[in-house]
């Protein structure tokens, strides 16, 4: 009798093993508006009902050890899963690492994500109506476009052996969120792996374990969708290149997937672009898988943050407020939306915020102890150049969907909203920069109004009031060439003036802003690729344009680029220019000054790598009346690698004397 008792529980169990626990649902997804709210969202329109709407999560549970405490919108303790889905989140993101841990079991940090914690996080989706993005990093710690390490238990393995090691990881990993009843709905083949995965750099072997991976997630989770998961849609020809080598090498996916970070990844009109191509020339559906904006330029964590007000060279659309934030997000959906084949748009990462003590000491012992912050100083023993240097807390706090003290922001409310609109009376939301130069010889006018940001993202000019003293005006004439910055006040909000004190600038559109090449001239001795004005700030020394030059032959990038100017005053004057670049090989670079077509002065530039300006300055420069002066800089490269390339700015002739 009690033999058979045991056989017919090991039959149930077996049963149990086989078919998974099954997960009380308490679909908390609204299927209709949510009102009352103050946050302006214009409606994406022919948005399908069934667009993912995604948010990564994978530092919940590190957070929650840490003591952080999540609320709902009445203010109660919550659930942030609860609250997440009840704001029209569908889908959780989860990254997976293999064994973010060292010898001792000491966290690496960022959240100490491996399988265990993504079950975890995945019951808790599946229990509030939503479904689990896996999200494989196929290393034991960060995996993006700058590096794809190989986890420790796979790094003496051939290809062969990692592809079998990959293959059985994820599907033990997916058998054991199966077996939990977690909903999974897409399964990630690697992190921003534009160019590398696993420790892999050749596209054979990236296929092969890619390959591996997407055969372990048919077999567990048939109906889940296969992704793939790149970064940089700004690099004109990478995502084609991608999605092209894994059509040679066949590799078995459903999602081209892509981050999108506005301040760095180019205009929404370009991502859109790009993912069109790929849905169209391959037919797979496209995405994106991650993007953010920031609520504040502050830190709350006392660990700096990616972004802040003072981040240079940035793309900043939407000013830093909780309404510039959902004006992004608003903005990616409608982009996505719009795309052929597009199915979603997946937020990085929402829920990470402040540990929430009072002092960087009692946060550290915190992102130590359970992972809370980016890495720990123990992530150094298997990343010692990024982690082992730069450990601490979260760099994203800013850019989370809930307050530092668990609070959720209004702005998340805007992936219900797009559904619907909620075009509330559009209000000032933030006061744009009022940015302004001044020759020291003229006059400082400070203008009457600024821009206000609308929370509907328009701008209008509204009445400013600078705090500044007629004292401190006229100790700019005589300070030099320099930048002031004045504090003001307009419709009850901070402004803020830059105010750039120069001398004179006798060269016109000298840092290209006109989007033009004119009154600037080439001469283009070797026939580049390309030779042109680019609008991109990223790439600007200042503004948004500069001179963009690349060539892939050999010896191809040779032009001059320069500027005629007549009618100078008699007197001596000064020649100045930046280049930044690469890949030049053996390379004469100089800028240089000729007065009536006769040099009058040259100086060596050199071009190294992607950010670092050469600003080099011909001085000296003897004009009499009537005499015509032409400066400009002369490049010559014989280019190596993929050819030489690089950018040119803010040309300024000045008098000296
Ligand atoms: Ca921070």
């Amino acid at each position: 009798m009690k033999k058979r008792w045991i056989a017919l529980l090991a039959a149930a169990l077996m049963l149990l093993g086989c078919t998974g626990k099954t997960i009380g649902v308490e679909n908390v997804i609204p299927t209709a508006k949510i009102e009352g709210s103050s946050l302006y969202v214009r409606k994406v329109e022919d948005l399908p009902d069934d667009f993912i709407m995604g948010m990564d999560a994978s530092a919940v549970i590190a957070e929650e050890q840490s003591g952080v405490k999540y609320y709902n919108f009445a203010g109660e303790e919550q659930d942030v899963f609860k609250t997440l889905a009840e704001n029209g989140i569908t889908h959780i993101r989860v990254r997976v690492w293999n064994d973010p841990y060292d010898k001792d079991g000491h966290g690496y940090g960022g959240g100490n994500c491996d399988v265990e914690k993504a079950i975890r996080i995945g019951e808790r989706a599946t229990k509030y109506g939503m479904r689990l993005i896996v999200d494989f990093h196929y290393s034991d710690f960060w995996a993006d476009p700058g590096k794809q390490m190989v986890p420790l238990a796979w790094k003496d393995m051939d290809i062969d052996e990692k592809s079998d090691a990959l293959y059985k990881f994820t599907l033990d990993a997916l058998k054991q969120m199966k077996r939990e009843g977690v909903a999974v709905g897409m399964v990630q083949l690697g992190n921003e792996t534009n160019s590398a995965l696993c420790g892999e750099s050749g596209f054979e072997n990236i296929a092969k374990l890619m390959k591996a991976g997407s055969r372990a997630v048919r077999k567990v989770y048939p109906d889940a969708l296969v992704a793939v998961h790149i970064a940089n849609p700004e690099r004109e020809g990478a995502y084609d290149g991608f999605a092209k080598k894994l059509r040679t090498f066949e590799v078995d996916y459903d999602v081209f997937a892509s981050s999108y970070y506005p301040y760095w990844h180019g205009t929404l009109d370009n991502l859109a672009n790009v993912l069109n191509g790929i849905a169209e020339k391959y037919d797979k559906k496209v995405m994106v898988m991650e993007t953010s904006y920031a609520f504040t330029g502050a830190d709350t964590d006392f660990s700096g943050n990616t972004i802040s007000d003072e981040t240079a060279n940035i793309v900043k659309a939407y000013p830093f407020t909780v309404q510039g934030q959902a004006n992004s997000v608003r903005d990616v959906i409608d982009t996505v939306a719009h795309v052929k084949n597009g199915i979603g748009v997946v937020y990085w990462e929402g829920t990470w915020i402040t540990v929430g003590t009072n002092s960087r000491e009692e946060n550290r012992e915190k992102w130590e102890k359970y992972g809370s912050g980016w890495a720990s100083s123990y992530g150094g023993s298997y990343d010692p150049k990024d982690a082992g240097k730069y450990y601490g807390g979260c760099a994203v706090d800013n850019q989370a969907m809930f307050g530092p003290d668990g609070n959720p922001l209004e702005s998340l409310k805007v992936w219900n909203l797009v559904r619907y609109g909620n075009e509330v009376e559009p209000r000032a939301d933030a006061i744009a920069d009022t940015v302004l130069a001044f020759d020291l010889k003229g006059t400082v006018e400070l203008p009457e109004t600024a821009d206000a940001i609308l929370t509907s993202n328009e701008t209008v000019p509204v009445p400013v009031v600078w705090n500044v003293t007629e004292d401190e005006i006229a100790k700019m004439y005589t300070g030099g060439v320099k930048t002031y910055e004045i504090r003001g006040l307009a419709e009850g909000l901070p402004a803020r003036a830059l105010i750039s004190m120069v001398n004179f600038n006798y060269l016109k559109n000298y840092g290209f802003e006109d989007g033009a090449l004119d009154p600037w001239q080439t001469e283009d001795r070797g026939g580049a690729d390309q030779l042109y004005v680019e609008n991109k700030l990223t790439d600007s020394l200042n503004g948004t344009y500069h001179m963009h030059f690349w060539s892939a032959k050999q010896d191809s990038v040779d032009f001059s680029l320069f500027q005629e100017v007549k009618d100078l005053p008699a007197g001596t004057y000064s020649f100045t220019i930046s280049i930044m670049g690469g890949d030049a090989g053996d390379a004469e670079i100089y800028c240089y000054a000729l007065v009536d077509g006769a040099e009058a002065g040259r100086t060596p530039m050199r071009i190294t790598s992607y950010g670092n300006w050469d600003t080099q300055t011909v001085g000296g420069i003897a004009v009499g009346d009537g005499q015509t002066v032409t400066v400009g800089v002369s490049v010559r490269c014989t280019g190596a690698g993929n050819g030489a390339w690089g950018k040119i700015d803010d040309g300024l002739l000045n008098r000296q004397d």
